[in-house]
């Protein structure tokens, strides 16, 4: 399927590898600029060569969401090079297993701030220029992209699930404030996709049954996620598809 999104400036969380990359990709094939937020600078260079060798227009912005001074400084390297943004993705996340009982607080702190907090970071800087494009006439997107975690629990996932319900809860309850002013809020649930999410669980446990999780499923790829995104965003602006549930078809 192909999408027009010429005129469009979005930025992208997450986007130095997996959904986020692939939401990149695929936003800037289809006309937009890209702003691709993430930390690791190497890999935002990537994704932004690869874009650019495609005939894209994408700019590498390093960023720590859990760093309010360090998502201030991002936007206005995005304001100052591409003007206010008019799509916002937030598909930066962390997930870092382990049973309650353990008592990660180092993890817990680090999905919460990441997931839930960076999120409305993100939010509170982007605003703005979503609100602007709006009062324009012209369309405004902020895209969260959640879990089916937020709904199914799995033993071991409960902060990362209760990181996810919140952030779910947020795009539903943001929606009476912005879509009020066209601003349209999408939340998107994808099952088990085919990234880099895993790699930093530090239970052998729970990476090895998370393993087995991605054998015995033909899991979604990155690209799949990213379809989604690019399809709700180039609708008609009127039309608000306000919650996006996607999982491999054999997943539960
Ligand atoms: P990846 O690990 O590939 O992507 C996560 C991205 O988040 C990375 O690019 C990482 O880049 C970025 N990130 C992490 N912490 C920070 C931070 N503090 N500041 C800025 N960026 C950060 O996994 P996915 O693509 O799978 O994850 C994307 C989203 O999809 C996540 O929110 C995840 O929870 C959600 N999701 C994934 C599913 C799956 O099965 N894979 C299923 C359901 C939802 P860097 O390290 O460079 O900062």
């Amino acid at each position: 399927m192909t999408y027009e999104l010429q005129n469009r400036t979005a930025v992208i969380t997450g986007a130095a590898s997996g959904i986020g990359a692939a939401t990149a990709e695929l936003l800037a094939a289809a006309g937009a600029r890209v702003a691709l937020l993430s930390r690791r600078r190497d890999r935002l260079d990537d994704v932004a060569a690869k874009i650019e060798a495609a005939g894209g227009v994408a700019l590498a912005v390093p960023v720590d969401i859990t760093d309010p001074a360090s998502v201030r400084s991002a936007a206005d390297r995005v304001t100052a090079a591409f003007g206010p943004a008019d799509l916002v993705v937030n598909a930066a996340g962390v997930m870092l297993p382990n049973p309650i009982g353990d008592g990660r607080e180092d993890e817990w702190t680090r999905m919460i701030d990441t997931n839930l907090t960076g999120t409305l970071r993100i939010i509170r800087e982007f605003l703005p220029g979503l609100r602007a494009a709006a009062a324009e006439g012209r369309p405004a997107d902020l895209v969260n992209v959640s879990s089916i975690a937020a709904h199914v629990p799995f033993p071991a996932f409960a902060v990362y699930a209760a990181t996810k319900a919140g952030v779910t809860q947020l795009s539903t309850a943001l929606r009476p404030e912005l879509g009020a002013e066209m601003v349209r809020v999408t939340n998107i649930e994808p099952g088990l996709t085919d990234t880099e999410l895993s790699g930093h669980i530090d239970n052998p446990d729970i990476h090895g049954r998370v393993g087995e999780m991605y054998q015995a499923l033909p899991a979604l790829s990155a690209r799949d996620v990213a379809d989604l995104v690019a399809y709700t965003v180039s609708r008609p602006r009127h039309v608000n598809l306000r919650q996006l549930i996607v999982l491999p078809t054999p997943q539960a």
